[in-house]
């Protein structure tokens, strides 16, 4: 199937859209709920009706098999649209403010959800469709009009969204705007009220200073390096199986791939003879992974690292130039200042360390932290001893990747690996200005008199008067005696709840 190639966007198209979204914004189409359902449900058919021509247009970028691009792109956004319809009636509600349940009865306040305005969501090239549709489904759920800038890199992916988001969303809300450096520029000296940007952490910084001129919030959804730790108590064989699977699954292409491992001294054997099985296994007689190296300038780099690095390679090593198809290639015998350590490796290429757990931790938290961990232990102690340890975006322990596919899970980076949320609820809250809305009676009004000047009351008001609940003196030892008395007392009201609630079904049944 041939797909064209798109135009780039010139400097003048880029303002015209950006301007026409703004008018569109300031008429409130898009806050209506019945628009953002119609618009959630349009995006469902563009995904539905041009399935083949979506899956062909990511092996053309990517040499993505059809089932890759469903597990990778296809399911997750459908199954994220289908989320927000279910919610968006429920996360788009006012909510009733008040510390009791009394107080909320009187309706003296709310938060009103107002979506943000116009947004920009610039996305990474390596989930072709996903990083620009799930933030996309965000917005619209939120009732904001979006610019979304795919990446430059995944030349056919680009082109279908050109040509089919404005054949099914609506086109004086909704704007696809192609390029690369110079036209992201063009659109980041405009005045956005949110940029979402999916990247490497270079880019975010400039993403950031541009937004900063505006006063724009952004969020960041920055790059990996996400360690797995393999305990000594782990399942070595299943740890070692999903390492391998983390680096086929887009030729190891994923902010959340392993970057490194962490195997205990102990097992390090077993690791890495299970390893090379399962790397074998998936390979299925070939030499090298289907799914291609995004372009040759990365293909060059990640050839560079196997060069230059101080280890030992276990298998792989090589791949064709040509087709940009790489080994799934294990490195040995490295130490933390490695080149294949310094930056994210985006690539089949899986340096293996020998740590035990505690060096393991150390050796992260001296990285800033990470997008994603994995630790492989049984070992409950282990497990909570990393995480008290350390930070990171998310965790799947005893497994990879799961945790950012959770249904209702927030999604994002912290430190270096950026900031923000989205996914779910998430996302909505991240296009979404929580408007409080005070309403006050004429009762409150009597209420508040003293607060007028003169300031001439001798008595403080009784709703200024606040007393402690807690005692003077306190220790900290007192802080954990009335955490777990609280504990205590909990249980013994549920026991209380439960057995007179049983007593009363037999008594009166
Ligand atoms: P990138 O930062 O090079 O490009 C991202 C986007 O920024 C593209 O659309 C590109 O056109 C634009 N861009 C590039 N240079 C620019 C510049 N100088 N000025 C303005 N815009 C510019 O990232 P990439 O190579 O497309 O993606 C790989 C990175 O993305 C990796 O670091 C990966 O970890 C990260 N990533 C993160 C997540 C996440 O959810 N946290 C998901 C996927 C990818």
């Amino acid at each position: 199937m041939f797909i064209a190639k798109v135009q780039y966007d010139t400097a003048e198209e880029i303002q015209d859209l950006h301007s026409s979204l703004v008018t569109t914004f300031q008429s409130g189409k898009t806050k209506d709920l019945a628009w953002r359902k119609w618009q959630l449900k349009q995006l469902w058919w563009m995904l539905e009706d041009n399935e083949q021509e979506f899956m062909a247009a990511m092996k053309e970028d990517l040499n993505r098999s059809n089932i890759e691009s469903m597990i990778t792109d296809f399911a997750g956004a459908r199954k994220d649209i289908l989320y927000h319809l279910e919610h968006v009636d429920k996360w788009a509600a006012d909510e009733r403010l008040g510390d009791t349940f009394l107080a909320k009865q009187l309706r003296l306040a709310r938060i009103r959800k107002e979506p943000l305005g116009v947004v920009l969501i610039i996305g990474a090239w390596n989930f072709p469709l996903l990083l620009v549709l799930q933030p996309l489904i965000a917005a619209i759920t939120a009732g904001c009009c979006a610019i979304i800038k795919p990446s430059e890199l995944i030349p056919s992916s680009q082109a279908l969204l050109k040509r089919l988001i404005p054949k099914y969303l609506d086109q004086s809300a909704i704007g696809v705007v192609c390029g690369g450096v110079a036209e992201t520029t063009s659109l980041l000296e405009l005045q956005f009220n949110h940029i979402f940007f999916t990247g490497s952490a270079t880019v975010g910084r400039i993403v950031s200073a541009a937004a900063a001129k505006h006063l724009t919030p952004v969020t960041l959804e920055l790059g990996g390096q996400c360690p797995a730790i393999i305990c000594k108590s782990a399942d070595i064989d299943r740890a070692a199986k999903c390492v391998a699977f983390s680096k086929f699954l887009n030729a190891g292409q994923i902010c959340l791939s392993v970057n490194h491992v962490f195997v205990d001294p102990s097992v390090y054997d077993k690791f890495t003879e299970r390893l090379q099985y399962w790397i074998q296994t998936f390979l299925n007689g070939q030499s090298t992974i289907d799914t291609a190296i995004v372009n040759q300038s990365h293909f060059h780099r990640l050839s560079s690292l196997i060069r230059n690095t101080g280890g030992s390679i276990l298998c792989g090593g090589s791949g064709d130039l040509e087709t940009r198809r790489m080994e799934p290639t294990v490195v040995f015998g490295l130490d933390m200042n490695d080149v294949l350590l310094k930056d994210e490796i985006f690539g089949p290429i899986c340096p293996v360390i020998k740590a035990d757990f505690r060096s393991a931790y150390t050796a992260t938290k001296q990285k800033g932290h990470p997008l994603a961990m994995y630790i492989f232990s049984k070992d409950r102690r282990e497990i909570h001893e990393i995480l008290d340890n350390t930070n990171s975006g998310g965790v799947t322990v005893n497994d990879v990747i799961l945790h950012a596919g959770f249904s209702g899970a927030p999604f994002g980076g912290v430190g270096s690996s950026g900031f923000g949320y989205y996914h779910g609820r998430y996302g909505f809250n991240s296009f979404t200005h929580l408007r409080t809305v005070m309403n006050s009676p004429s009762w409150l009004e009597r209420a508040l008199t003293f607060r007028y000047p003169p300031f001439t009351a001798t008595k403080t008001p009784k709703s200024l008067k606040l007393k402690a609940n807690f005692k003077r003196g306190e220790s900290i030892q007192d802080q954990r005696r009335t955490l777990s008395s609280i504990t205590r007392k909990g249980l013994h009201v549920a026991i209380a709840v439960a057995v007179s609630g049983t007593l009363y079904y037999y008594l009166y049944n």
